[in-house]
């Protein structure tokens, strides 16, 4: 089998060995076994194996040939195996395996300096984390002893991880296992699709979404409140775009009163939304940034936080209260280093950003055309959604918030047959393939999207 447009061997060619398949078959039954996954009931499971990847493809158990819309989740963005980055954490490893964080290396020091330069101006300095949570944690620490504050407040509809404080944060149907005290308050969004505040438009709703933050943010006390915390585009929950004007609401908003804006760029970063970071679409400049993912496309775990020289002041003369024994492990920063030189080198930013106009938003629309289960499409760069409903009219989600129906898992694995892996989420499909992607790839993928997309319009 396997179907495909580009990539390594034609359509049913030159796929994995026999020798390949049989160990992928022995992996699948250790990990039911042994292996204990994420966000899931055990016993119910049957994950995909992946047995190889090259681009944007990759192969699954049997040897099938599928196109990543995913980037796994939404880290690969620079594609899979990508030669310059292996060869990067090769040589690192041959130099210099690993170090202590209290000790200077080349690949780490390198790595800030070109993350740095990728921000505003005034973001000189990166604390180095090992993925995306803990940079939200330690990003929130840092607001709290810059503040003296510690109330924070994030959205809900958002995703920042799946630690202690991070899971808080997250204000999506997962965060309620395990919410307690942590000081957070949640916000409804601005969500213009689907508005809590009954808006008619993007400007409507970006007032109304202000005022309804300002208010809680008066009301549980400006004076408290270390930190607003937000998802430039919010990714997991919907991606769905800010309107016109909101962040910089939020931004006079901390300004006003002193709170630390913190902009979580863990999955629209690195060039996910076609410019380095989301937020430089807003004409924004936030007091911190998180990030992990995209930052060496996930070859090896590495995430941290970019901050202002103002927060960077409060700890030098005090000492920062926290660590991790693996902050810019010198793979990782290596990785950076080559998955961020080999992005400015194949102008895969400029890819995305192009690819995203010119391809992906056109196509998806006419999908919402023809499809009366599309009620929205949406998206920038290489980071889309189709929102499935059933019925346009009323925009009733083809599933309640936090259920995915069974229609969805169908839907799926029928486009896995035609040789696509979407991304789907409750009543939504995630198109967030590799930065580097063809217009033919993309072009393939989204010609079986529309194709599966049939057994939705028929569910409802
Ligand atoms: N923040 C955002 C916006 C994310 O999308 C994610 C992961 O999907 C995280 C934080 C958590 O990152 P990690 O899983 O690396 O801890």
């Amino acid at each position: 089998a396997g179907t495909g447009t580009d990539g390594r061997g034609a359509p049913g060619e030159a796929g994995p060995s026999a020798a390949a398949i049989e160990a992928g078959r022995r992996a699948y039954e250790l990990d039911r076994s042994h292996v204990f996954h994420s966000w899931s009931a055990q016993e119910s499971l049957t994950p995909m194996t992946v047995i190889d990847a090259e681009g944007s493809w990759i192969w699954d158990g049997e040897g099938n040939k599928l196109l990543d819309l995913t980037s796994q989740l939404v880290f690969t963005n620079a594609g899979h195996k990508h030669p310059k980055i292996i060869e990067a954490i090769k040589a690192q490893a041959e130099k210099l395996c690993t170090v202590a964080p209290q000790h200077a290396n080349d690949a780490r020091s390198e790595a800030a300096r070109l993350i740095t330069e990728l921000l505003p101006d005034d973001i000189n300095h990166v604390f180095f984390t090992n993925g995306g949570a803990d940079a939200n944690e330690h990003a929130v620490r840092m607001a709290r002893l810059h503040t003296g504050r510690r109330k924070v407040f994030s959205a809900y509809r958002s995703y920042h991880g799946g630690t202690h404080l991070a899971v808080n944060l997250t204000g999506d149907p997962r965060r309620i296992a395990s919410d307690d005290d942590a000081g957070v308050e949640h916000f409804l969004p601005a969500y213009t699709y689907r508005s809590y505040f009954n808006a008619a438009d993007e400007a409507q709703e970006a007032e109304r979404a202000l005022n309804h933050l300002r208010d809680l943010v008066m009301l549980e006390g400006a004076g408290q409140t270390a930190a607003i915390i937000l998802e430039a585009i919010p990714g997991t929950a919907g991606i769905y775009l800010p309107p016109p004007g909101y962040l910089q609401g939020v931004r006079e908003l901390c300004d006003e009163h002193g709170i630390v804006l913190i902009i979580d760029e863990v999955m629209s970063g690195f060039g996910r939304a076609g410019k380095w970071f989301a937020h430089q679409h807003y004409g924004i400049e936030p007091d911190i940034v998180t990030f992990a993912k995209g930052v060496n496309s996930g070859y090896v775990p590495m995430g941290g936080v970019a901050m202002d020289d103002a927060i960077y002041a409060t700890f030098a003369e005090r000492a920062y209260p926290g660590g991790l024994t693996y902050s810019g492990h010198p793979l990782a920063a290596a990785a950076a280093v080559a998955a961020i030189s080999a992005m400015r080198e194949e102008g895969m930013v400029e890819n995305a950003l192009t690819l995203g106009e010119e391809v992906i938003g056109p196509r998806l629309a006419a999908l919402k055309d023809r499809h009366p289960s599309v009620g929205d499409v949406r998206g920038v760069g290489m980071f889309w959604a189709i929102e499935l409903v059933k019925d346009k009219e009323t925009r009733e989600p083809l599933a309640s918030y936090g259920q995915t129906p069974a229609v969805m898992s169908e839907l799926v694995a029928e486009a896995r047959r035609r040789g696509v892996l979407p991304f789907m989420n409750m009543n939504r499909l995630h198109i967030c393939p590799p930065l580097n992607t063809t217009a033919e790839e993309l072009i393939f993928g989204i010609d079986v999207l529309d194709a599966v997309l049939d057994l939705a319009d028929e569910s409802i």
